[in-house]
């Protein structure tokens, strides 16, 4: 079943004196359940792509539809609400809130869905064993490393039972403990709970985790080729 469609995309920004053709008809099938890393070397799309494939910015031309649903065509306020529930982003520009504690930065995303106090806790406390945080509930992301925020951030994008995690290079700045231990527990959620994950990455370590490779380079899909993950 294909969970995530991306047919002919291209994106233009504009915003700059010359434009930039930063994704030139792209076209991705992702099937439910695959842990897909997209690589390729700096400024060739992998950003703007995954931007788009969360519907976090529309392309210039061509559409996403995932789970069946074209989410280019929805308006604002579907989009918010179809993300909320859908996918769950690990992205740098979605850190961590400093002044909240791991359970709190957890269960914000439940809070906005009106979910009922009980139930959230009891899915804080699955997702930090998950992750294996119990032990760092109530402390804040000052107070863990680089790696165990990361693995908080995930925890944080499952929140809300997402079909679809993706994230923007998860294991930038991390020791290659931390980038393991990150990588298993990814890998464990998609084994586990079918969890469709795409990552872009330049970390060889992280490549070889997944299960299928698609290169972008200038914009356009350079290759894409499945492997056995080591
Ligand atoms: P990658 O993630 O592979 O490094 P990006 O998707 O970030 O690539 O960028 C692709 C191209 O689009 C680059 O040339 C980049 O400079 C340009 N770009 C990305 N975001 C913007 C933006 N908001 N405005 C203008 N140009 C952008
Ligand atoms: P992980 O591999 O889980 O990311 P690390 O190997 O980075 O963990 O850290 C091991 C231990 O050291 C952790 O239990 C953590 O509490 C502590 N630690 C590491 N870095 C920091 C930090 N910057 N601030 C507080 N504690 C830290």
């Amino acid at each position: 079943r294909t969970i995530i469609d991306a047919h002919k995309i291209s994106k233009i920004y504009n915003q700059t004196m010359v434009p930039v053709k930063a994704l030139q008809d792209v076209h991705v099938h992702i099937e439910e359940g695959e842990f897909v890393a997209l690589v390729g070397p700096s400024g060739s799309g992998k950003s703007t792509l995954l931007n788009m494939m969360g519907g976090l910015d529309k392309p210039t031309s061509g559409s996403v539809i995932i789970d069946d649903v074209e989410i280019t065509k929805l308006s604002e306020n579907k989009l918010i609400d179809f993300r909320l529930h859908n996918i769950g982003f690990v992205f740098q520009s979605f850190n961590l809130i400093p002044v909240l504690t791991s359970k709190e930065n957890i269960g914000f995303v439940l809070q906005l869905q009106n979910v009922p106090k009980k139930e959230r806790k009891e899915r804080v406390m699955e997702l930090l064993k998950e992750i294996g945080l119990e032990d760092k509930i109530d402390n804040k992301p000052g107070e863990l490393s680089g790696g165990q925020q990361q693995r908080v951030a995930v925890a944080r994008a499952l929140a809300s039972k997402p079909q679809i995690v993706l994230a923007d290079e998860p294991t930038a700045n991390l020791d290659s403990k931390s980038a393991n231990k990150l990588m298993d527990t990814m890998a464990k959620l998609n084994r586990e709970e079918n969890i469709t994950f795409l990552f872009s990455t330049h970390d060889a370590r992280v490549i070889k985790k997944a299960r299928r490779v698609i290169t972008l380079v200038d914009g356009r899909v350079d290759s894409d080729v499945q492997q056995t993950p080591i």
